[in-house]
C-alpha cells in the first residue's frame, strides 16, 4: 500500500515572523495528524535549516527547488546544491513546478538534471508535471504529460528513482480556484502510472506516489484523495493557513 503524502508549497510567502507563527501552529497540530499520512512543508529556502532542526518528527521539510548542478559545491552563485540541502536536514526537493517552468524557462531536460542531482544526494525529488488550459482544451493533455514524464525521467533506472514522487498539477488549476474534478485527476493519475509502468515496470508503477495539486482545499481534498491512483496532494494557497492545511492532511479520516 502506498502511504498518503500531503505537501505544502509555501512559494514566496510569509515574512520571518509569519513563517515562524505558521510553523509553530503546524508543529502544535502535528500530534493529532493521522499516523497514516506523511507531511512535508516547503517554505522559502531561508527557513529550511531552522525548520528542519526544530520540526516534530511528523513534519518533514522540503525545498521548493534545487540546483541542476551535480557538483556538491563550487563557484555557482545563487545555487543551492542537493548535497547542501541534504546536509541541512532537508528531505525533499520540489522540481519542475509550473512556476519554475513559466518564469524561469525550465524544461524537462533541465528538470531531469535536477532529479539526477537529488538522486545523487539521496534527496527525494517531487517531480511536477501538468498541462496548460490550451493543451487540455485541445485534448492533448495525456500526450503532453506523457512527454513531460518520459523526458524528465529518461536515462534513469527504476532503482535510481525508487524514492521519486510525482505531482500532477494541471496548470489551469494552480492558484485559480479551478480544481480538476476527482474523475479528471484519477484518469490522469492512472495514465501517469501506466506510463511509468511502461518505462520502469509494474513494481515501480505500483509503488510510486502520485500527488494531485491545483486548488486543493479542505472541501474537495477527501474526494480527490479517495481516488485509487491519487496518493495525496501538493498544496499551494491552502498550505498557508494552519487550519486549512491540517484539515487537508486529515481529509477522509
Ligand atoms: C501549487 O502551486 O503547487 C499549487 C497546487 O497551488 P494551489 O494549491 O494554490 O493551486
Amino acid at each position: 500500500m502506498r502511504r498518503r503524502l500531503v505537501a505544502g508549497n509555501w512559494k514566496m510567502n510569509k515574512n520571518y515572523r509569519e513563517a515562524m507563527d505558521l510553523f509553530e501552529k503546524l508543529n502544535e497540530a502535528s500530534a493529532a495528524m493521522p499516523a497514516e499520512v506523511d507531511v512535508m512543508i516547503a517554505p522559502p529556502a531561508l527557513y529550511l535549516t531552522g525548520f528542519a532542526k526544530t520540526s516534530t518528527r511528523k513534519i518533514e521539510v522540503g525545498a521548493q527547488d534545487v540546483s541542476h548542478r551535480e557538483e556538491e559545491e563550487g563557484a555557482f552563485t545563487g545555487e543551492v546544491s542537493a548535497a547542501i540541502l541534504k546536509s541541512a536536514g532537508v528531505r525533499y526537493a520540489i522540481v519542475g513546478h509550473s512556476e519554475r517552468r513559466q518564469y524561469h524557462g525550465e524544461n524537462d531536460e533541465l528538470i531531469g538534471k535536477k532529479i539526477q542531482a537529488c538522486v545523487k544526494a539521496e534527496l527525494t525529488p517531487v517531480y511536477c508535471c501538468g498541462e496548460s488550459l490550451e493543451e487540455r482544451e485541445s485534448d492533448r493533455h495525456f500526450e503532453v504529460v506523457r512527454k513531460q514524464v518520459s523526458t524528465a525521467l529518461s536515462g534513469f533506472s527504476a532503482e535510481e528513482l525508487s524514492a521519486l514522487i510525482i505531482a500532477y498539477e494541471p496548470v489551469w488549476a494552480i492558484g485559480t480556484g479551478k480544481t480538476a474534478s476527482a474523475e479528471q485527476a484519477q484518469e490522469m493519475h492512472a495514465d501517469i502510472r501506466a506510463n511509468v509502468k511502461e518505462l520502469f515496470g509494474a513494481e515501480f508503477a505500483e509503488k510510486v506516489r502520485i500527488l494531485y495539486g491545483g486548488s486543493c482545499k479542505p472541501g474537495n481534498a477527501a474526494e480527490i484523495f479517495g481516488k485509487p491512483d491519487v496518493d495525496g496532494g501538493l498544496i499551494g494557497g491552502a498550505a498557508l493557513k494552519a487550519e486549512d492545511f491540517t484539515a487537508i492532511i486529515g481529509a477522509g479520516f
